[in-house]
């Protein structure tokens, strides 16, 4: 299940010296690795030792028991650092605390646990009330210890401790946790212990014990529900594991001169070159992620602690400089005295990825070829997300944290579960919580816009929210919930679950009802990126369209012509059903034809506008590809409305659309086995191409036709359409007078036409990977209906993704490689894309550049993510 790596099993840092480096992040998780990168830099960080994340294997394997040979190398790294504090681990009298925390390969934020204050007991906490000077410390620190060890290691539930501290701050009138006495701190130490022993388990005296559970509940915590569905989320193996760190404690709640935070060294929203962060004074770290107390901006830290600002500001410099990646820390300050707890790539909204990469390469910092490698491809579609109409004149009913742009529009829903389960009804939601949770990580996913009560920009829902690219406002004071009524308020107005919100992350407003969104200018930045994209790729970007509208906002994202038009829609709307219809109902050749002539010249001036639009471009039309049934109505008031306009009998329509019924439509008289039974139908919009691309021509401009037949799995089928539909082009040619080149080719997607596509390749000058139906028929699983089951196979890993999603390289994969072999076997210059849903999707893009095709085509909203997924391809591949 797990990778297993190095024998070496836990790695020291300390005293500016460290087992580890940065190379191996496999090995002892990225936390590990840049602790280790850190010490070796200089910067003060905490002592500590990381142990590898193959432990966590072992560690499942030895029956959830440390093994004995790391028990031995972790007493030995222990002593490293005691060495380094002068201090001893268990020693009563100056006690030595450590933090364990997990670290995978990837950072999982607020994913597994964590546990602070480690070596605590009941006589070390006299020893550490002696020692700092402050009893109250102490003993607030010994009783979070026993909460967070009951909660994580001994598995208590969390309430049963949070219950317990409300009533003791009822019992003594104060409203906060830090008014509680040490007398107390004292009572509640107890009463922990007695919720532990009602639950019948203890709390270990011994330091060493506690340790060794507490590293075995972080590997645990790998497996925690959460902890999986964020892998899912975010494709992370399961099989990685997480090191363990195990660091010397600092403390930020030492009083004034104390604190705690997280600091980017840009702006994680925005990308700007501005050190960025928050930070709270006489606070512990989950203090900040929490969100339970809202944070200083880190400026004003300038003016409480400008010895600390400095020193933090030249750390950020020296660690961006050397990561040469904007950096997400976090830091605590000890009585003046500053530490770095940890560092690690920072996470960023696509925005401020785009110009993070744009600006590092004007700063010398990185190569245009490492500015590409550092984007997203699948976070640019964020880019083109929504944001809130200029014109619309919305009501704010309240502001809080712009934590990640966006704007979105949904209904009010109060818990991640219900999130989950209007999504499944196809409703949009907006999540609103007191604060979010790691629990609520589905709900989040679910929802459009997050909205929080608490917690600051580098609470949980704003990292979260922006890693999602979803927008999200963050510590609405104003915002009320009332969780027994289902209601949510700000001031006087009042709104029940279910009632429509707007949220505006880019500003932090929310707005009342539905307003008006729009999709947003991309900036200059954008465009530099795109243009080093374009450069650096080898494939070529078109789309999937089927107007002049979308033709135009896909060239304006740089597509490069149409790999799809599909023209099933050229027959549905208003001006054209009603002759479909008669089409479909007419008994004779004739009388098809009579109702085609009515249809070809309103399908020659649509293509005429597509061409004009993508004017000097390739565009492949795919002749009809749907079934005549769908052309028809289904419901009784329809039918009976429609048999009045076409002026036949209710029955006589009903009788033909009982004759037109399948069982399996997807593998029914559809594509081009329409056109072997009406060849009328192909042959007439073949005319409407021809006609249209010699009238575009005739305006002085490049038209570069390419007709697709779909749905072809036998070589006779392509021939003999093509035999036909070639005399009524090349006649058309020559009634005209003019020379225009045009190609035919045909989409491949059964299987069959995988396997033979030598042979189909003598008939065709192009194949167009149609990927959705090839997907469907080697699955045999049916593309409309796989919602249904798939993200069940996707949740149970029974497949790693949806394979209508992320192409299935490994099974339909081999029908495309083999494909494209044959193909070019026939002929050598045979133009090769693909056309499914694919075609936009980052994986899959990789997969099609390294099999050389010619083209990718997505919807005009990917043409972006394609054109960047393709220069990425590219370079990696170098
Ligand atoms: C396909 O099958 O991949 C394809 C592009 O065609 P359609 O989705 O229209 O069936
Ligand atoms: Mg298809």
């Amino acid at each position: 299940m797990f990778t297993q790596t190095d024998t070496k099993k836990v790695y020291f840092f300390g005293n500016n010296e460290a087992d580890g480096n940065q190379e191996l992040r496999n090995t002892i998780g990225g936390k590990g690795a840049n602790l280790a990168t850190m010490t070796q830099l200089g910067v003060p960080v905490p002592p500590g030792f990381t142990i590898a994340t193959s432990e966590c294997a072992e560690y499942y394997t030895n029956n959830e028991e440390l093994s004995d040979i790391l028990l031995q190398e972790i007493k030995t790294n222990l002593a490293k650092v005691e060495t380094v504090l002068g201090k001893s681990f268990g020693n009563n009298e100056n006690p030595l605390l450590f933090s364990v925390r997990s670290g995978a390969r990837i950072s999982m934020p607020g994913m597994m646990d964590t546990i602070l204050n480690l070596g605590l007991n009941d006589q070390a906490v006299e020893g550490l009330s002696k020692k700092s000077g402050s009893p109250r410390f102490a003993w607030d620190s010994y009783r979070r210890f026993i909460q967070m060890f009951g909660n994580v290691v001994l598995e208590v539930e969390h309430a049963a401790f949070e219950k317990c501290l409300e009533v003791k701050k009822q019992q003594k009138g104060v409203e906060e946790d830090t008014e509680l006495s040490v007398d107390d701190l004292k009572e509640l130490v107890a009463d922990y212990k007695t919720i532990l022993a009602e639950n019948n388990t203890s709390f270990p005296q011994d330091p060493f014990e506690q340790l060794k559970m507490s590293v075995g509940a972080v590997f645990r915590s790998w497996n925690a529900n959460r902890a999986i569905k964020y892998r899912q989320i975010n494709k992370i193996p399961h099989e990685w594991g997480t090191a363990v760190n195990v660091q010397a404690m600092v403390f930020g709640n030492l009083g004034e001169t104390s604190g705690t935070g997280v600091a980017f060294t840009r702006n994680p929203s925005t990308g700007e070159n501005v050190f960025y962060g928050e930070y709270l004074i006489n606070a512990q770290g989950e203090d900040v992620v929490a969100g339970i107390r809202t944070p200083q901006p880190i400026v004003t830290l300038q003016e409480a602690m400008p010895d600390i600002y400095g020193e933090l500001e030249a750390i950020y410099q020296k660690l961006e400089l050397h990561f040469r990646e904007m950096q997400d820390m976090e830091f605590t300050i000890e009585e003046k005295t500053l530490y770095i707890l940890q560092t690690r790539t920072g996470k960023r909204t696509a925005a401020a990825a785009v110009k993070i990469a744009v600006d590092m390469e004007a700063e010398g910092l990185i190569s245009k070829q490492e500015a590409l490698l550092r984007v997203d491809a699948n976070q640019i579609d964020q880019l083109l997300h929504p944001m809130i109409d200029p014109k619309a004149n919305p009501t704010v009913l309240a502001k809080g944290l712009p934590a990640s742009p966006g704007a979105a529009v949904g209904k009010i829903i109060l818990s991640a579960d219900d999130a989950e389960a209007a999504k499944k009804n196809g409703e949009k939601v907006i999540l609103v919580r007191e604060e979010t949770s790691p629990e609520d990580i589905g709900g989040m996913d679910a929802a459009e816009g997050i909205l929080t009560a608490r917690g600051g920009m580098t609470s949980h829902a704003a990292v979260v929210a922006r890693g999602m690219g979803k927008c999200c406002v963050a510590g609405c004071k104003e915002l009320r919930i009332d969780e027994a009524a289902k209601t949510i308020s700000f001031g006087d107005k009042t709104y029940k679950e279910n009632d429509t919100i707007t949220l505006n992350g880019t500003s932090g407003e929310v707005l009342e009802g539905e307003v008006a969104l729009i999709k947003p200018e991309l900036s200059g930045d954008f465009d530099t990126l795109m243009q080093w994209a374009d450069e650096n790729r080898k494939v070529k970007v078109r789309t999937n369209a089927d107007t002049p509208h979308d033709s135009k906002v896909a060239r304006d994202f740089g597509a490069e012509g149409i790999g799809l038009c599909r023209t099933e829609h050229m027959f549905f709307e208003g001006d054209r059903i009603q002759a479909v219809r008669e089409m479909i109902l007419a008994d004779n050749l004739e009388g098809r034809q009579k109702a085609l002539a009515k249809i070809e010249p309103i399908q020659q001036s649509d293509f005429e506008g597509i061409f004009e639009e993508m004017e000097g471009l390739p565009v492949t039309v795919r002749l009809l590809d749907p079934p005549l049934h769908e052309f028809l109505p289904t419901d009784d008031i329809s039918i009976s409305a429609i048999a009045k306009e076409l002026q036949v009998s209710t029955e006589h329509l009903k009788a033909k659309i009982n004759s037109l019924h399948e069982f399996n439509p997807m593998l029914g008289h559809r594509g081009c086995r329409l056109a072997i039974t009406y060849p009328e139908i192909y042959e007439m919009q073949v005319r409407a191409i021809i006609k249209a691309a010699i009238a575009v021509k005739r305006k002085g401009k490049v038209v570069l036709p390419e007709i697709m037949i779909p749905l072809v799995s036998v070589f006779n089928e392509l021939a003999t359409l093509k035999a036909r539909l070639v005399t009524v082009i090349d006649d058309l040619i020559q009634e005209n007078g003019v020379v225009l080149a045009y190609q035919i080719g045909t989409m491949i997607e059964t299987p069959r036409a995988a396997l033979l596509a030598d042979e189909i390749a003598k008939e065709a000058q192009f194949f167009s990977f149609g990927t959705n139906d090839l997907t469907q028929m080697t699955f045999g699983v049916s593309r409309d209906d796989s919602g249904m089951f798939l993200p069940e196979y996707v949740e149970k890993r029974i497949l790693k993704d949806d394979p209508f999603q992320v192409l299935d390289t490994h099974g339909v994969g081999q029908l495309i490689e083999w494909a494209v072999e044959k193909g070019r076997s026939q002929r050598s210059d045979i133009k090769i894309g693909v056309c499914g849903e694919h075609g936009g999707e980052p994986q899959s893009v990789t997969f099609c550049c390294n099999q050389g095709f010619d083209y990718v085509s997505c919807s005009p909203y990917r043409v972006p993510v394609a054109r960047l997924a393709a220069a990425q391809a590219y370079l990696k591949s170098k």
